[in-house]
């Protein structure tokens, strides 16, 4: 079938952001000739989570949840592939771990990104309109395409608590870019907020010295212990199809308090972190440096004052305590935010609590017309359970989405589920053609 669209800024499908979520979609998108498809990125080129790029960071999924391999193993963009042409099969086999650092699949999805004819570096989709033949993405220098349907892929955006926002500035700042500050902590008091993986890094570097030798360094979380990633079997089953059609089933409020009960199989520390972690702190302590050192689990932040001062407050036995801190650093996770090129649209959407509302098919649920989908991925963890802001199941919702826009299973997305869970999973969710040749441009 030839190209839907002819005209060089008409797109079938265009894609705004280019994270490990949309690359995904592009890289099996590559040699499907149907679909003409465009992907813009604000970034001068392609960047995984630069600001967090610790060396000894390593992946929390295993190599084979790469971008294509669930629905499509031979594929030319696979991490086995990248290790193949990089000349590093063996020596990878040799090493017999599942999880990559973060650094190689980093640079795994930079030679994907360098191989892929249909991204665009360097353009801020600053808003997505509709307009009269289909969706219009207008960047800083007027329109930058037309598109048949859209995917949103602009990942999650930094979660701040309230208490902390009037202090924000080289001091008091999110995690997230904080390799590309410039901060020098030697000799001074250091607050770090949050008990996830990020906070565990954060407070690894700090203690090594990355960024001078600290006073004192205090590591805040408000849950109950530095707690491990669950990684177990049957957790790993919450990362499947057949969840994510049962999780949409659910009613909002089972869903929320599902969220809640899953927190650790996604966003636990992992194992190698906390044994790493543990071992610099019991070296200080047997070094007779204790004093840089403060481990305050159950600690929930209720205030900040200037100097600074924090107060935070026992979940175990309710006792108030005051913090002083030269710089704080909050680990304290990413929020699903609609995004912001999204806002001139947000009357037409079905928001709950101001998230998207995404079905199974990953298209978000909104009062325009049917033949223009607007997918949005790495954004419906509340309509669709933790496996949404992760890569596992990445290649599996592309497969979905571009099944979708072709109106025909392409991608074969069943897979049986060893877990009957208490809701069947909804079938096939492949419908209707989202997009005939015929509809395409219709107003
Ligand atoms: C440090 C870290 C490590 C992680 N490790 C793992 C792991 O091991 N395993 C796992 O499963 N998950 C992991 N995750 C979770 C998740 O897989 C990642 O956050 C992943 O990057 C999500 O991909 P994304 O494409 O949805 O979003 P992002 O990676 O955030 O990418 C979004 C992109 O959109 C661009 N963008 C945003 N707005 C616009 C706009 N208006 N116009 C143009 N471009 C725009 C940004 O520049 C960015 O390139 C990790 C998360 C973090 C923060």
């Amino acid at each position: 079938m030839a190209p839907t669209s002819t005209t060089m800024d008409h797109f079938t499908l265009a894609g705004v952001g280019i994270g490990p979520s949309n690359l995904s979609l592009a890289a099996l998108l590559d040699g499907i000739d149907e679909v003409h498809a465009a992907f813009f990125d604000r970034r001068p080129r392609f960047q995984w989570h630069p600001g967090l790029m610790f060396p000894s960071a390593r992946m929390q999924t295993s190599f084979l949840k790469d971008l294509v391999t669930a629905v499509d193993p031979t594929n030319p963009h696979s991490f086995l592939n990248y290790l193949v042409r990089h000349g590093r099969f063996y020596p990878f086999l040799a090493r017999e771990q599942a999880c990559v650092g973060r650094r190689e699949f980093a640079d795994y999805m930079e030679w994907v990104a360098r191989r892929l004819p249909t991204l665009r570096f360097g353009a801020d989709v600053g808003e997505v309109r509709l307009g009269a033949r289909g969706f219009e993405l207008w960047g800083e220098e007027g329109r930058l395409c037309v598109a048949e349907h859209v995917c949103v892929g602009t990942g999650r955006t930094p979660a701040v608590p309230e208490c902390t926002r009037p202090f924000l500035g080289p001091r008091c700042f999110h995690a997230q870019g904080i390799l590309e500050r410039e901060l020098s902590v030697a000799g001074r008091s250091v607050v770090v907020i949050g008990g996830g993986q990020t906070g565990a890094e954060v407070l690894l570097e700090l203690l090594q010295g990355r960024w001078g030798d600290p006073a004192r360094v205090s590591w805040a979380s408000r849950r109950l212990n530095f707690e491990p990633l669950d990684e177990s079997p049957f957790t790993n089953h919450l990362f499947t199809p057949a969840y994510v059609r049962l999780f949409h089933g659910l009613p909002p409020s089972t869903r929320a308090a599902l969220l809640e009960h899953q927190r650790l199989a996604g966003d636990g520390i992992s194992l190698a972190t906390l044994q790493a972690l543990h071992d610099v702190v019991y070296e200080l302590h047997a070094t007779g440096r204790a004093q840089l050192v403060e481990l305050l689990p159950g600690r929930e932040l209720q205030g900040m004052r200037p100097g600074f001062e924090l107060d935070l407050r026992c979940r175990l036995d309710g006792a108030h305590e005051r913090l002083h801190a030269d710089v704080v650093v909050l680990c304290t996770g990413l929020d699903d935010r609609l995004p912001r090129c999204l806002e001139g649209l947000s009357e037409r959407l079905a928001l709950a609590d101001g998230h998207l509302e995404v079905g199974p098919d990953f298209a978000v649920a909104w009062d325009g017309p049917r033949h223009h989908r607007l997918f949005a991925v790495n954004a419906g963890r509340h309509s669709l359970g933790i496996a949404e802001s992760q890569l596992s199941l990445a290649a599996w919702r592309s497969a979905t989405i571009i099944n979708e826009v072709l109106g025909r299973p392409h991608f074969d997305t069943e897979a049986t589920s060893l877990v009957r869970w208490p809701v069947a999973a909804n079938g096939p969710t492949t419908r209707a053609p989202a997009c005939s040749r015929r509809e395409a441009g219709r107003p």
